[in-house]
């Protein structure tokens, strides 16, 4: 076979084909409820700026400002010259919050799951994670020796099944907290129970809760009270609800000097610029003094929800801020996501391989920002889609 442009023409068409085919919005305004393309405002349900602190002046400032103090990049990754003195903080900070024993800021979510899947598992061990969980979670998986086993969706007489037919030496469960294309919380206290008695270490994925849930918005673990013992890794990111970008996880001061001592993807990248730790800390801040952001946030999910059981309209079980509409099949989604456009609003069509096949869906998510107005403009809008065409599917 050879590789030329004819191949990838035939990919391309074969992604169409299968209405499988992305594009992407380019828009030139701030991360908002409103966004303007080529010229022209929507209103937008699809970004994970659960908080809206993504354009929060303050956070904004403290960035110009560290950036005045601090320059742009860190040059180098953490273990030659890049590790500077408010990555310190910013760790410390971290450990605080999630009242964990040490921090570790990494460049994104995405390379700390590659991290979590990679660092400690040996080729005789085994790593159990949720059907759903998210794609970095499957791509950490792609790079591991050790042995995969994959439990139904939250189902832990499933999961305990595999703890139990598996002879490998150590165990690794990891999970999302909240599932990012479903919205709805991992079985966290029966993971917690079922991995400490098949001596398992559970691994946390916190990207959706962090910030949100818990009474800090500390996240899952201050949702459940889980101590460090019960979650032993606690991973959260700052590109959703902080409103920055990077991403962490908390522990053990053992576990965390592990993971500089051979995380790769720790070791081998730049490490996140200063300003943007410093603007972490100020979001941080914010954050954890932001009760009443979570409660206006908490009132819009459920006007949204009402409004949705008021014109009959399905969306998944969940009661978090992403809120999701099945289509089933792609061209169904794809199609009631034009239909949105043209009625000025933007929600975007999540198709596979991001969810299961047959299972394409509209994925809504809401923000602090949005207003009770703005969502009761989506609710119209779904409705007379809904009653003209009638594309949603069954959950
Ligand atoms: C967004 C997300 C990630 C990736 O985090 P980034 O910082 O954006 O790389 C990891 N896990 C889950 C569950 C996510 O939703």
């Amino acid at each position: 076979m050879v590789m030329d442009e004819a191949y990838f023409v035939d990919i391309l068409r074969e992604k169409k084909q299968q209405d499988l085919y992305r594009s992407r919005l380019i828009h030139d305004s701030p991360q908002s409820p409103l966004l303007t393309i080529n010229n022209k405002q929507y209103l937008s349900f699809c970004s994970n700026d659960y908080l809206g602190l993504a354009n929060n002046s303050e956070i904004k400032q403290s960035l110009i400002d560290a950036a005045n103090v601090y320059g742009v990049g860190s040059g180098a990754s953490h273990l030659i010259s890049g590790h500077h003195v408010v990555h310190e903080q910013l760790e410390q900070q971290l450990a605080t919050i999630t009242k964990r024993s040490k921090a570790l800021v990494f460049a994104n979510g995405y390379m700390a799951n590659i991290a979590i899947v990679n660092t400690l598992l040996q080729p005789k061990d085994a790593v159990f994670i949720d059907r759903l969980n998210h794609a970095s979670i499957y791509d950490a998986c792609m790079l591991t020796k050790a042995k995969i086993y994959r439990y139904q969706h939250k189902c832990m007489a499933s999961l305990e099944k595999k703890l139990q037919s598996s002879t490998e030496k150590r165990k690794l469960i990891i999970t999302d907290s909240v599932f990012s294309m479903d919205g709805d919380i991992a079985p966290i206290l029966s993971l917690v129970k079922l991995a400490k008695q098949y001596g398992a270490l559970l691994a946390v994925d916190d990207a959706h809760g962090f910030g949100v849930l818990g009474n800090t918005g500390a996240g899952i673990a201050e949702l459940y009270n889980c101590s460090q013992q019960d979650i032993p890794i606690l991973m959260g990111t700052f590109g959703k609800a902080l409103g920055t970008y990077g991403a962490f996880i908390a522990g053990s001061s053992n576990l965390i000097d592990v993971f500089i001592q051979q995380a790769r993807p720790y070791i081998y990248t730049t490490a996140l610029p200063p300003a943007i730790a410093k603007a972490t800390l100020t979001s941080l801040h914010l954050v954890t003094t932001g009760h009443e952001r979570r409660q206006h946030l908490k009132e819009l999910i459920s006007e949204f929800k009402h409004g949705c059981k008021k014109f009959n309209i399905k969306t998944l079980e969940s009661s978090t801020a992403i809120q999701p509409i099945i289509m089933k099949d792609s061209k169904k989604a794809v199609f009631f996501s034009e239909k949105l456009k043209e009625m000025g609003i933007i929600v975007k069509a999540i198709r596979p391989p991001t969810v299961p096949v047959g299972t394409a869906r509209l994925r809504i998510t809401l923000s602090y920002l949005h207003t009770k107005p703005q969502i009761h403009r989506l609710l119209v809008a779904l409705n007379a889609i809904n009653v003209k065409f009638q594309l949603i599917g069954d959950a």
